[in-house]
């Protein structure tokens, strides 16, 4: 077997096995084995090719697999996906690939992949774009917001406005570049009119953030604000008491601290962020910034 052939055999074998989890993970037990394949047409190798359009005429007739609804063939010449039983969840809409934004890594592909174009919650049908994540597949540090606003919405990545820009100071001043950590949200929707996110929404994407972390394996989560550690942490207790104390959540390290939104309101408590933060370097291993 050539090398081209035994890439194309693993890319396959990937992207079935990827397939797989997504079914497991949306319930589906069993997959029907598909009927015996229909015979080969004959003189395949024959067909024309589709007509080109005349000069100012009309278009080309379209290639019989989009008249058939069927999937076209794929290029590296791999069968295309099995549709899934009846009944079971839409798959991904795309394929999504490793550059895709915090997708850096086999196992956070997969997630991705699993979320596809979700409509799990009702937030779905207000976004523009699903935020999944940006930043370092096996960061040390992972920063968890409530979810995203209008500008992460538009531009698909989490923390780009305003107060993404004050977060990405308080990463520098940390000795950090923003692409060295990994920066996602309990939900990756925007919720209307920013409000918060409701418990059931909060239900249906709180698992592919805890995914997520377990890929990442970070050492440290700091959750931004109330909201995301009040979330995180199963607890009702004001941001102002959990703040600088440290947490757990699955295992890993939290630290608790203000919203860079809230801190734009409330420039007078960037001080006990800050020292939050240094916390966070001190248990990271991290020298302070020379002044
Ligand atoms: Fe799916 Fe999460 Fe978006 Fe809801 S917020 S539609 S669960 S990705």
């Amino acid at each position: 077997m050539s090398d081209e052939r035994r890439r194309a055999a693993q890319d396959l074998a990937g992207e079935a096995l990827r397939h797989l989890e997504w079914l497991r993970e949306n319930g589906v037990r069993e997959v029907p084995r598909p009927a015996a394949p229909a015979p080969a047409p004959v003189q395949r190798a024959a067909q024309a090719p589709a007509p080109a359009p005349a000069p100012g005429g009309p278009p080309a007739a379209a290639p019989a697999h989009a008249a058939s609804r069927q999937p076209p063939p794929d290029p590296a010449g791999q069968a295309p996906r099995p549709a899934p039983p009846a009944g079971a969840p839409r798959p991904p809409a795309r394929p999504y690939t490793l550059n895709d934004k915090g997708c850096g890594s086999a196992a956070l592909l997969a997630i991705r992949e699993g979320l596809g174009e979700c409509t799990r919650c009702k937030l779905a049908g207000g976004r523009t774009h699903l935020v999944f994540g940006t930043g370092n597949p096996a960061a040390e540090l992972v920063f968890v917001g409530e979810g995203p606003g209008a500008d992460e919405d538009l531009q698909g990545e989490p923390f780009v406005g305003k107060a993404g820009q004050l977060l990405t100071k308080m990463i520098e001043a940390m000795g950090y570049r923003r692409e060295q950590v990994y920066i996602a949200n309990v939900v990756k929707c925007r919720p209307p009119g920013n409000r918060n996110p409701e418990p059931d929404e909060i239900e249906a994407c709180e698992p592919f953030l805890r995914r997520q972390l377990e890929a990442i394996g970070p050492k440290v989560i700091v959750a931004l604000g109330k909201f995301a550690a009040q979330t995180l942490l199963r607890t009702a207790v004001p941001i102002t008491k959990l703040r600088g104390t440290w947490a757990s959540y699955q295992g890993v390290r939290l630290m608790p601290t203000f919203h860079p939104a809230y801190l734009l309101r409330s420039p007078e408590e960037k001080k006990k962020a800050w020292a939050d933060l240094q916390l966070v370097m001190a248990e990271l291993g991290k020298a302070p910034p020379q002044r």
